[in-house]
């Protein structure tokens, strides 16, 4: 990608909003509600704070014609998305055409750039990234923080903290602007890089747990069996009870041995066997056995708070609030013991997926929360439920009893090299219907009205055959 255009890019954003903070107004920043869009918002929120400016910031579960309406309505002279954004450009444009705007994204965008003069794009997707590789929300953030101020560069840490919350690292290693901040970090003595076990669980979690936890990858046999998880972990000469930051590294190098041999004999795939083992991101500015200490672990704990509506909570951690870690630290068992619910769910009743020519569509009603469709749509995949070249669509009822239902699509690197984007196919999908959808061409969401569902499992397929014909964009 064009690093160079893309900085230039962030540089004017951040003269925009010095130049608002100049004025005295208040930088009003809107961002999503998963580990990602928490950071990206914490970090805008700290640059604009180190400069002395006031900001106003709202942590919102989706951007839609309603929610920008009623931010209009706020009459504010600057608005700051991040995380969200690149997919609603036109209805920002219709309804904020009269105040400063700007988008610091990476989703796919509507359109290359804004055509309203004080109304700007940050997004790397246009000058050439990968949006799920080479940089999320958090890092576009932080390259407008950096340009407003070499000192944001201690956000480095936090900023990888939102790349891993979107798992940019997922084939075990960092890629595109990513490795930028990685340097930046290390240079300040913020961030440090092991190549470790790559499994959620390294500061907080007993071995037993971190490999019975497993689901990105999976450990054929153990994942969802803490049981045979303690069983393995015992007869390879490892006390179940320990936590993996505490082994010795020879320990944690038979470790990874005895694992990796486990999964070859388990005849894993590939892919999961490669992404079992590498860039694990961590900080010397928090102690070992700190849920801080490693970006996988921290980013969790956003996402926790995120779900709970108490993404400000995760905002106020970002920027170091103690009291907000420990008060998020009792959200983060019950959003775990709900994934490993959703996996066991999925698992047993896999059987009423709806098997299509290009995707498997799985509705779990209530028994799913809508927050973790995106999980659960992971797990089918990473579970071998799943062919890995077909995309999964995982729906659950609305948790606000609106009568809709929210859908994730997730799927491999393969299959979007066949040529499927689930962005754009639900995007497209949630027009038809009425509805609203969006996402990256690997992952992305969709909400539509209950009684849609039928229709939605017809369409799909179509649009997602026109993608491989190569018939539509
Ligand atoms: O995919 P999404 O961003 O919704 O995932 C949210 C969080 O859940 C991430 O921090 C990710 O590491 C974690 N996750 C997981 N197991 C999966 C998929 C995601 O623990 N199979
Ligand atoms: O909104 P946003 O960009 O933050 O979220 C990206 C989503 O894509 C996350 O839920 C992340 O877990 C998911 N993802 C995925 N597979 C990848 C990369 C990202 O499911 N290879
Ligand atoms: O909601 P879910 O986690 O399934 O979303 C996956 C990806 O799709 C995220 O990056 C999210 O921001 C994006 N998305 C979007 N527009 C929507 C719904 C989801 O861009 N309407
Ligand atoms: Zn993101």
């Amino acid at each position: 990608m064009d690093e160079g255009a893309f900085l230039e890019r962030a540089e004017e954003a951040a003269e925009l909003i010095a130049m608002h903070v100049e004025l005295g107004h208040v930088i009003r920043i809107i961002s999503h509600r998963d580990a990602d869009g928490i950071t990206a918002g914490a970090i805008l929120a700290g640059a604009v704070a180190r400069r002395g400016g006031k900001f106003q910031l709202s942590i919102v579960k989706q951007l839609n014609d309603d929610v920008i309406k009623e931010l209009a309505e706020e009459r504010k002279k600057i608005y700051v998305f991040s995380d969200l954004g690149s997919g609603s450009m036109k209805a920002i444009e219709s309804h904020l055409s009269d105040a400063t705007v700007v988008v610091v994204d990476h989703h796919p965008p509507e359109m290359e750039r804004f055509s309203r003069e004080g109304h700007l794009l940050v997004n790397p997707v246009p000058f050439g990234a990968n949006s799920v590789r080479d940089l999320s929300g958090s890092g576009v953030a932080y390259f407008v923080a950096t340009s407003l101020d070499r000192k944001n560069m201690e956000f480095a840490y936090v900023a990888l903290v939102g790349a891993v919350g979107d798992m940019q690292e997922i084939d075990g290693q960092f890629h595109g602007m990513n490795v930028r901040i990685i340097e930046e970090g290390k240079k300040l003595g913020i961030v440090e890089v092991r190549k470790e076990l790559r499994l959620f669980g390294r500061e907080s979690r007993p071995l037993r747990q971190m490999l019975a936890y497993a689901t990105n990858p999976e450990i054929p046999g153990i994942t969802g069996d803490e049981r045979s998880a303690i069983e393995w972990l015992r007869s390879r000469g490892f006390d179940p009870d320990s936590r993996y930051w505490q082994l010795r590294e020879e320990e944690k190098r038979k470790l990874h041995d005895h694992l990796i041999l486990h999964m070859i004999k388990n005849r894993a795939p590939k892919e999961a066997i490669d992404r079992l083992i590498g860039d694990v991101i961590l900080s010397p500015m928090y102690p070992e056995g700190d849920v801080r200490h490693e970006a996988r672990e921290f980013a969790t704990l956003l996402n926790a708070t995120g779900r709970l509506n108490e993404g400000t909570t995760g905002v106020a951690i970002c920027l170091g609030d103690e009291g907000a870690y420990r008060k998020a630290l009792r959200m983060l068992d019950d959003y775990k013991k709900e994934q490993i619910e959703a996996r066991r769910f999925i698992t047993q009743n896999w059987g009423t997926a709806e098997e299509l020519r290009h995707a498997y569509v799985f509705y779990a009603g209530g028994n799913i929360r809508d927050t973790l469709t995106g999980i659960a749509a992971n797990m089918a995949i990473n579970s071998g439920l799943a062919r890995r070249d077909k995309p999964v669509i995982v729906f659950a009822d609305s948790s606000e009893g609106d009568g809709t239902i929210k859908g994730s699509a997730r799927t491999t690197e393969r299959a979007v090299e066949k040529g499927y984007h689930l962005g754009k196919a639900l995007k497209k999908a949630a027009e038809m219907l009425g509805g609203e959808g969006g996402g990256h061409a690997i992952a992305a969401g969709i909400r539509i009205p209950r009684g849609k569902m039928q229709e939605f499992t017809r369409i799909i397929d179509e649009i997602l055959d026109e993608q491989l014909r190569g018939g539509e964009e």
